[in-house]
């Protein structure tokens, strides 16, 4: 799952951004990996990175949950070609306002989703009376329409798992004083950032074995 945050310091008049990205477990709310960027570089781009890294440290999500700020294609083959379900919100897109993103459809109503297929790397749909010839179709894996389709109440229990990561970063701003911050070089502002993230990793570790 990954997230973008903004921590920010004001020093000399002059105005410094950065912004967290990290990726938080929802069973658990902490982070299992992050990293810290100048604010104005595109979110998407640190995707691939933050799911290396926490497969690598040894986690196996089945999902991802992204907010619409990662909303694209290659967020979608960043998530799958890793064995990870994309769950992303859509963005208002002309083929999303055309409704393209909505199950197919025919005189006898909305097809009902029948399944994923997730090494043919398609969902199957169903005519909603079976009347139709052929009652059923596959539709192949993409942004409008992923494995974990749009509109499911899956999809829908899924993505209200991100609020995890809101109450991650609330408690490390709030609890762990991860702002404001008193640097203002990234690479200090990354160490600022590592400590705490282990700080409150120790504390809920200790946590659990006590
Ligand atoms: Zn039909």
């Amino acid at each position: 799952m990954g997230y973008r945050s903004s921590i920010s310091t004001r020093k000399g008049g002059a105005y410094y951004g950065y912004k967290i990205h990290a990726s938080v477990c929802t069973a658990t709310d902490l982070p299992l990996a992050w990293t810290v960027e100048a604010a104005n570089e595109p979110e998407q781009e640190q995707v691939p990175g933050l799911l290396d890294a926490t497969l690598a440290r040894g986690f196996t999500p089945g999902t991802g949950v992204l907010d619409k700020g990662y909303d694209g294609q290659p967020m979608y083959d960043a998530c799958e070609s890793r064995g990870i379900r994309p769950v992303i919100a859509l963005i208002e897109t002309p083929a999303v306002k055309a409704g393209k993103h909505r199950p197919p459809a025919c005189e006898h109503g909305e097809w009902t989703f029948a399944g994923a297929d997730v090494k043919r790397g398609a969902t199957k749909w169903r005519c909603p009376t079976g009347e139709c010839q052929p009652a059923s179709t596959w539709i192949k894996a993409s942004r409008l329409h992923p494995l974990i389709p749009h509109g499911t109440e899956r999809w829908k229990a899924l993505y209200r798992q991100r609020t995890a990561v809101e109450r991650e970063f609330g408690r490390l701003k709030h609890e762990w004083g991860m702002a404001p911050l008193r640097v203002r070089r990234i690479e200090r502002v990354r160490l600022h950032v590592d400590l705490t993230m282990l700080a409150a990793l120790a504390s809920a570790l200790l946590t659990e074995r006590t």
